[in-house]
C-alpha cells in the first residue's frame, strides 16, 4: 500500500508490487494484520471524569435518575480546561485501539461558548478524525445558547477547514428539546448543509414524555419538524415501534446501536436487526463506554443472539455495522472516505499483532475477527497518512503527564459535583 499526502494511492498484491513507488518511510507488516481505522459512530468525549466517581445519594433505579444524578450534573460542573483535558484521554484510547473517526456528541450546560473549539484543539493535537457537535438542550434553559455554539462553530469550519474536524449539529433528545429548538435546530443544519445529531427514546421515558406533551412518538414527533434524513443520526432508537422505523426508513436517517451503553443503562436493546432488514442503515456507536470498537461489535453480536434466542443471527451484522455501515454514516455525514483500503480513499490504516492459530482466508476473516482480533493488540495507527502510534508507542504525545493532569483536574470536579 503506498500513502501519499493522506491518501492511499496504490494497493498492490503482496510479493508482486509493481516497484512504482519510492517510499520515504516504509512499515513492514509482517505478522501484523492491515485494516482501515475503526469507526465510532456516536461518543461522548465529555464523560471522562465520570470514571471511577463514587455518585453521591442511593443508586440511580432508572435512565431519567441516571441522567439526573450523573450525566446532567457532570456536564454542568465542567469548565473549559476539563472539557479539553477530558477529551484528550478518550483520543488516545482512541489511538490505542484503532480508532481513526467518531462522531462525537458534547455536553456542557455549565461552558457552552467554545466548547467545541476545545474538542477540535484536542482532536487535532491527537491526529484523529472527528465530527462534532454540541446537544442543545432546553432543560435548564440554554437552548438557545446550545445552538448558538453550533453555529459558531460551523461557521469557524466553513471560514477555516480542517481535514481531521467537521460538525454537526447536536440536539440532546427529545424530551428535552421544546419544538422552538426543533425548529432553530433545522434552520440551523440546513444554512449550513450538514445533519442532526440527536438521542432518540433510548429510554421508555422519552417516548411517555413525548405523548403526553405532544401527543406524537418521538420519531413521528422529530419527523413533523424535519430533524430527520440521510445526514442526520438518530442514537440509540430501543423503544421505537413499527411505524416509527418505516419513518426511518423513508427518511433515509442514519441509525447509531450502542448496545454496551444500553445494557449498562438497563433500558433494553435496540432491533436494529430488524431496522438493518428493513434497509436502514445502523452504525455502531460506544456512547462514551469505551473507544474500543472491536469489543463493542463483539457486544452486538453477543446480545442480540441472547435476546432472540437464536444462534443464527449477528454473525454478519455486527461486523456490518462497523466494518460496511459506520464508512457509509461518516461519509454522509462528514464526507470522508474512510473505512475502506482502496486507491482514492483516505489513509487511515491501521496494524494489530496477530498470529492466526487457524487459517485465515477471504472466506473466514468475521471468525477471526470476532473470536480473535477483537482481543489481540493495536501496534500501529496511521491517520491522514500521518503515523500516530508505532510499536504500540503513542508519536508525539507525553500520555502519561496528559492523564495526571486529568487526574487532578477531576479530583477538582469530584468535590464541586
Ligand atoms: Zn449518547
Amino acid at each position: 500500500m503506498a500513502i501519499e499526502d493522506g491518501t492511499i494511492v496504490s494497493v498492490e498484491k503482496a510479493g508482486k508490487a509493481s516497484g512504482k513507488y519510492r517510499a520515504e518511510e516504509v512499515i513492514d507488516a509482517t505478522g501484523k494484520i492491515v485494516m482501515p481505522g475503526l469507526i465510532c459512530a456516536h461518543h461522548h468525549l465529555y464523560s471522562t471524569f465520570a470514571r471511577g466517581m463514587a455518585v453521591p445519594g442511593e443508586p440511580a433505579k432508572n435512565f431519567v435518575e441516571i441522567l439526573e444524578k450523573l450525566w446532567w450534573r457532570l456536564d454542568n460542573a465542567l469548565t473549559k480546561e476539563d472539557i479539553y483535558y477530558s477529551s484528550l484521554i478518550p483520543l488516545i484510547e482512541c489511538v490505542r485501539n484503532g480508532t481513526t473517526t467518531i462522531i462525537d456528541h458534547h455536553e456542557s450546560q455549565s461552558f457552552q461558548k467554545g466548547s467545541l473549539d476545545e474538542i477540535a484543539r484536542a482532536v487535532k493535537e491527537v491526529g484523529i478524525r472527528a465530527s462534532l457537535c454540541l446537544g442543545t438542550s432546553d432543560r435548564y434553559g440554554k437552548g438557545e445558547a446550545g445552538l448558538e455554539e453550533n453555529e459558531r462553530f460551523l461557521s469557524l469550519l466553513n471560514s477555516r477547514p480542517s481535514q481531521l474536524v467537521k460538525g454537526m449539529v447536536g440536539l440532546h433528545a427529545a424530551f428535552t428539546v421544546n419544538d422552538d429548538t426543533l425548529d432553530k435546530s433545522v434552520r440551523l443544519a440546513k444554512k449550513f448543509g450538514v445533519g442532526v445529531h440527536v438521542h432518540c427514546a433510548e429510554d421508555k421515558a422519552d417516548q411517555d414524555e413525548s405523548l403526553k406533551k405532544y401527543n406524537l412518538r418521538v420519531i413521528e414527533r422529530l419527523n413533523s419538524h424535519g430533524v430527520l434524513g440521510e445526514k442526520s443520526i438518530a442514537v440509540h432508537c430501543v423503544h421505537v415501534d413499527e411505524k416509527e422505523i418505516d419513518i426511518l426508513k423513508a427518511t433515509g436517517t442514519n441509525v447509531v446501536h450502542n448496545p454496551e451503553s444500553n445494557m449498562n443503562n438497563a433500558v433494553g436493546c435496540a432491533d436494529v436487526l430488524e431496522m438493518m432488514e428493513k434497509g436502514i442503515e445502523v452504525g455502531l456507536g460506544t456512547d462514551g463506554m469505551s473507544s474500543d470498537m472491536l469489543s463493542q461489535m463483539r457486544c452486538a453480536y453477543l446480545i442480540h443472539r441472547h435476546v432472540k434466542k437464536d444462534p443464527r443471527v449477528a454473525f454478519l451484522e455486527a461486523p456490518t455495522m462497523l466494518l460496511n455501515k459506520n464508512p457509509k454514516i461518516v461519509k454522509r455525514v462528514a464526507g470522508w472516505r474512510v473505512g475502506e483500503i482502496a486507491k482514492g480513499a483516505l489513509a487511515d490504516i491501521i496494524l494489530i499483532d496477530y498470529q492466526p492459530p487457524t487459517t485465515l482466508n477471504e472466506n473466514n476473516f468475521l471468525g477471526h475477527l470476532i473470536f480473535g482480533l477483537v482481543d489481540a493488540t493495536v501496534d500501529t495507527t496511521i491517520c491522514n497518512g500521518k503515523i500516530l502510534m508505532r510499536g504500540k508507542k503513542l508519536v508525539g504525545l507525553d500520555e502519561e503527564s496528559i492523564a495526571q493532569k486529568a487526574s487532578q483536574l477531576a479530583s477538582e470536579l469530584w468535590k464541586r459535583f
